[in-house]
C-alpha cells in the first residue's frame, strides 16, 4: 500500500481525534483531560510511554522502535488559549473562556496519527521515534521543562539525535511546506519599567516631578534605539503594549509604568537590547528627575533551525509533496516558540504546513477567536513527519 494510502486510512480517526481534543481546551500545565485522552490513544496503539516530567505533569514522552538506532523525535504543543471560541462549530470548546486558537489540537492529533501509522511500520525504520507531547508553549515554556526533565539527553528512553516540530501556518495555501536555515522564529523578551516621580497637582508641574511625561519620552526614544543601535539588516522589534499612570485628569502621578515586548534573533541582538533598553531607559529617568525600577525577562529564544536539518526538511518535502509544494520562507517571523529550546540542545528543525484552504484567500489568523485548525491540512503534516522519519539517512 502507498504511503497516501496508509495515510488516507487513518485521516477519519485523526479528524475524529482533533474534533475531541478541540473540545477541551485547556491552559498552561493544566492540560490534564488532554494528556488522559492522549496517554489513552497511545495505550490504545500499545506504544510505551512516561507520563509527566518533574514540574510539568501533563507532558507526555513515548517511544517505538529499536533503540540502538539512532533517535528522531518529533513533537506536538498540547495547550490551548484564554479565549472565548466565537467559531460556531458543532464541535467547539465545552471549556468557557478556553479555546484551541492555535491550532495545537491539530498538532496532536497529526502526531498520534503518525505516532500509530509509524508504529505498524517500526521493525522496518531506520530510527526509533520519540514523539514529545509537550504542554505550555503559549507561556509557560513547557518545553524548557521537558528538556531539562531528560526528554532529549537519554534519561526518558532513547537519547534524541534530531528533533522536527511544525506549526499551521494560516498565511500558507493547505499542501505548502515552508521553512528556513537559521534563525525562524525570534526571542520573546519583555521588560516592565516602573518611572517614579513625585505627585503633586496638576496646575504645578514645578512642584513634582513627572512620571507620565518621562515614560512618554521613553516610548518614543524606544524606537529610536531600534534604529540608531541595533544593525538596521538584523530585525528587532520593541513594542510597548502596556502604559499604566494616573487617576484623574489634573493630577501628576507618583508613577508611570511601560511594559514591552521585545523580539531579536540571536543572543548577541538580544543581550544588546537588555543593555541598550535598560541604559536609555535610565538616562530619560534621569534626564525627568525620576527613578527608574527596571526588570528584564527573559522569554523563549530564538527558534533557530539547524542549517543541515532544513535542508533535508525542503528536500524530503520537494521528494514527497513535489517540488512546488515546499517554499523556502526569505525571512524570519518575529513571532516566538518554544521549540528554541529543544534546538538549543540538539540538531532539528521547525517547519509550518498551510492552513490556508485552497478555495480562500484569507483565513483567521492564529490567536483569533474565530481561528480553527484546517483538517484538509492533516495529510500534509503526518506526510511530513512519517517521512522525515523513514528517509533518515537518505
Ligand atoms: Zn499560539
Ligand atoms: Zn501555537
Amino acid at each position: 500500500m502507498s504511503m497516501d494510502a496508509l495515510i488516507q486510512e487513518r485521516i477519519a480517526p485523526v479528524t475524529e481525534l482533533r474534533r475531541r481534543l478541540h473540545r477541551i481546551p485547556e491552559l498552561c500545565f493544566q492540560e490534564f483531560k488532554t494528556a488522559d485522552l492522549l496517554r489513552g490513544e497511545l495505550d490504545r496503539l500499545g506504544i510505551k510511554h512516561v507520563d509527566g516530567v518533574p514540574d510539568a505533569p501533563t507532558a507526555t514522552i513515548a517511544w517505538i522502535g529499536d533503540t540502538n538506532k539512532p533517535c528522531i523525535a518529533l513533537r506536538s504543543d498540547i495547550d490551548a488559549l484564554p479565549i472565548d471560541e466565537q467559531t460556531g462549530l458543532e464541535y467547539c470548546s465545552e471549556h468557557a473562556g478556553r479555546m484551541h486558537a492555535c491550532g495545537h489540537d491539530g498538532h496532536m492529533a497529526m502526531l498520534m496519527g503518525v505516532a500509530g501509522l509509524l508504529k505498524a511500520m517500526e521493525k522496518e525504520l531506520p530510527v526509533c521515534v520519540k514523539f514529545i507531547f509537550q504542554p505550555a508553549e503559549e507561556d509557560g515554556g513547557g518545553a524548557e521543562r521537558v528538556v531539562k526533565g531528560g526528554a532529549l539527553d537519554g534519561r526518558i528512553g532513547p537519547k534524541v539525535d534530531a528533533i522536527f516540530g511544525l506549526h499551521g501556518w494560516p498565511s500558507l495555501k493547505v499542501g505548502i511546506v515552508a521553512t528556513k536555515p537559521g534563525a525562524l522564529l525570534a526571542a520573546t523578551d519583555n521588560f516592565t519599567a516602573v518611572f517614579v516621580g513625585r505627585g503633586c497637582h496638576g496646575a504645578y508641574p514645578h512642584l513634582g516631578a513627572d512620571p507620565i511625561v518621562a515614560a512618554a519620552n521613553a516610548v518614543i526614544n524606544l524606537q529610536q534605539f531600534v534604529s540608531r543601535e541595533m544593525d538596521p539588516t538584523d530585525s528587532c522589534v520593541v513594542t510597548v503594549g502596556k502604559f499604566n499612570a494616573g487617576t484623574a485628569i489634573n493630577i501628576i502621578p507618583d508613577t508611570a509604568t511601560i511594559s514591552a515586548t521585545v523580539r531579536t534573533l540571536n543572543d548577541e541582538s538580544r543581550r544588546r537590547a537588555q543593555k541598550g533598553i535598560e541604559r536609555r531607559l535610565r538616562g530619560i529617568a534621569e534626564a525627568s528627575d525620576c527613578k527608574l525600577e527596571f526588570q528584564w525577562n527573559d522569554g523563549y529564544p530564538a527558534t533557530v533551525n539547524d542549517p543541515a536539518m532544513a535542508d533535508y526538511v525542503a528536500k524530503v518535502a520537494r521528494r514527497v509533496l513535489g517540488n512546488e509544494r515546499f517554499v523556502s520562507a526569505q525571512k524570519p517571523s518575529m513571532g516566538g516558540e518554544d521549540f528554541a529550546y529543544y534546538l538549543e540542545k540538539v540538531p532539528g528543525c521547525f517547519f509550518f504546513i498551510g492552513l490556508l484552504p485552497t478555495d480562500r484567500n484569507e483565513y483567521p489568523s492564529l490567536h483569533s477567536d474565530r481561528f480553527n485548525f484546517t483538517d484538509a491540512a492533516i495529510p500534509t503534516g503526518m506526510k511530513m513527519f512519517v517521512e522525515l522519519v523513514r528517509n533518515w539517512g537518505t
